[in-house]
């Protein structure tokens, strides 16, 4: 039997696991009831784990063979502060939480190859199964990796699998280089005297060292980035002054944005250019500036070799035509970029089919779609295969 067709016939119960993390959505490092439904089901299976990862992360471990290879496969467990519309039988429960962008659905074909994989021993090696809490703006990866995980399981690769609404369900896509953006945050105060609005002439004002700013930032990508790169600045907040005192110039101006890139060096353009920019302009009108650039996730950058085994094992449970290999990066990010880092690696997509109406990741109406759990489970257990070698034919 095929390693799919053994996971599907196990289809209902992973579903309903699924559908029991959805309803009981937990958010960043609270992960508490999501985290015990995934020891339950390891000690059930009589497969080893350790807790308390980054608070509440748990790490299996299945060795097979005789094999030193030792390799991860990553889910994470936490939901976003979304109120959920949707009124079927399994919404939320937890008022202003929901699993929005299909953590339960990771979680739940994670918990499945363990099981395969335990009942299965077909490969020649270590696995080690990754509970991540806290994927959602607080990396959790990050964390995990501060508190020494890795050299507590030290690993040889490590992959890492999201859904993907839009995409046609169970197909899978990656590839190698970029694959996820860099998501940094900066704030800008630029700093002048102020002063009456009716005497600019007495003062030196921010509010012109502002503007210059912003239009000066356009130059970024469009003049400092070679063309054949990209990257993303955007303003999302700014502060000044008072509303009931128009006739009053503010000494300070507060600028805030966001900013993407796929490269390192792209990142380090940004970073330089955006304070640069604040202090040239600040000069410009008589002002200073201060600048505080805050790197949140790194890009995620697979590498080439495991892409390639991924994409292999994909082709393995869906056929090759249902496997994109070399698909555009994507503009969101993932704190999986912190475990690929350390160790090489490759991030996969997998399609959750058509979006319903406003059924996309991070809003109110999105569900995991339970169709794709035995194919993303099955993808895990052909991966350990191709990673580590089997004996199966
Ligand atoms: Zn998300
Ligand atoms: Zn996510």
């Amino acid at each position: 039997m095929s390693v799919l067709k053994r996971i599907e016939a196990r289809s209902d119960e992973l579903a309903q696991i699924r559908r029991d993390i959805h309803a009981h959505p937990e958010t960043a490092f609270e992960e508490e009831r999501t985290s015990d439904l995934v020891a339950d089901y390891l000690t059930r299976h009589g497969i080893e784990f350790e807790r308390g990862f980054a608070t509440t992360g748990i790490v299996a471990t299945i060795r097979a063979g005789e094999g030193a290879r030792r390799i991860g496969l990553r889910a994470d467990l936490d939901a976003l502060h979304i109120h959920e519309k949707n009124d079927f039988a399994h919404r939320s429960r937890h008022d202003g939480k929901m699993h929005a962008c299909g953590h339960d659905g990771h979680t739940a074909m994670l918990l499945g190859a363990a099981r395969d994989l335990k009942e299965n021993p077909d490969f020649d090696g270590t696995v080690h199964l990754i509970f991540q809490p806290a994927e959602e703006g607080l990396g959790g990866a990050r964390v995990m990796v501060e508190e020494g995980f890795l050299e507590r399981y030290p690993m040889d690769a490590i992959y890492g699998m999201h859904n993907m609404p839009g995409w046609e369900a169970g197909h899978f896509a990656m590839r190698s280089g970029p694959m996820m953006a860099a998501s940094d945050s900066w704030t800008v105060t630029l700093h002048g005297k102020g002063g009456h609005g009716a005497m600019p002439h007495k003062g030196t004002d921010a509010t012109v060292a502002a503007a210059q700013f912003i239009l000066a930032l356009q130059t970024v990508v469009s003049r400092a980035l070679d063309p054949i790169q990209t990257a993303v600045i955007s303003v999302g907040h700014m502060a000044a002054g008072d509303f009931g005192a128009p006739n009053v110039i503010p000494s300070d101006v507060l600028v805030r944005g966001t900013a993407r890139s796929f490269r390192p060096e792209v990142r380090d353009l940004l970073e330089a250019r955006i304070a640069e920019l604040a202090e040239s302009a600040a000069r410009l009108a008589g002002c200073t500036a201060t600048c505080d650039y805050e790197r949140r996730y790194p890009p995620v950058i697979n590498h080439e070799a495991q892409t390639r085994i991924a994409a292999r094992a994909a082709a393995e449970v869906v056929g090759s035509e249902a496997v994109h290999l070399g698909v555009d990066p994507i503009s969101g990010s993932e704190d999986f970029s912190y475990f690929l880092n350390e160790v090489p690696g490759a991030y996969v997509l997998i399609g959750n089919g058509p979006v319903g109406e406003g059924g996309f990741v991070h809003a109110p109406l999105y569900d995991f779609n339970d169709e794709i759990i035995a194919r993303g489970a099955a993808f895990w257990v052909e991966l350990v295969g191709h990673e580590l070698g089997t004996n199966r034919d």
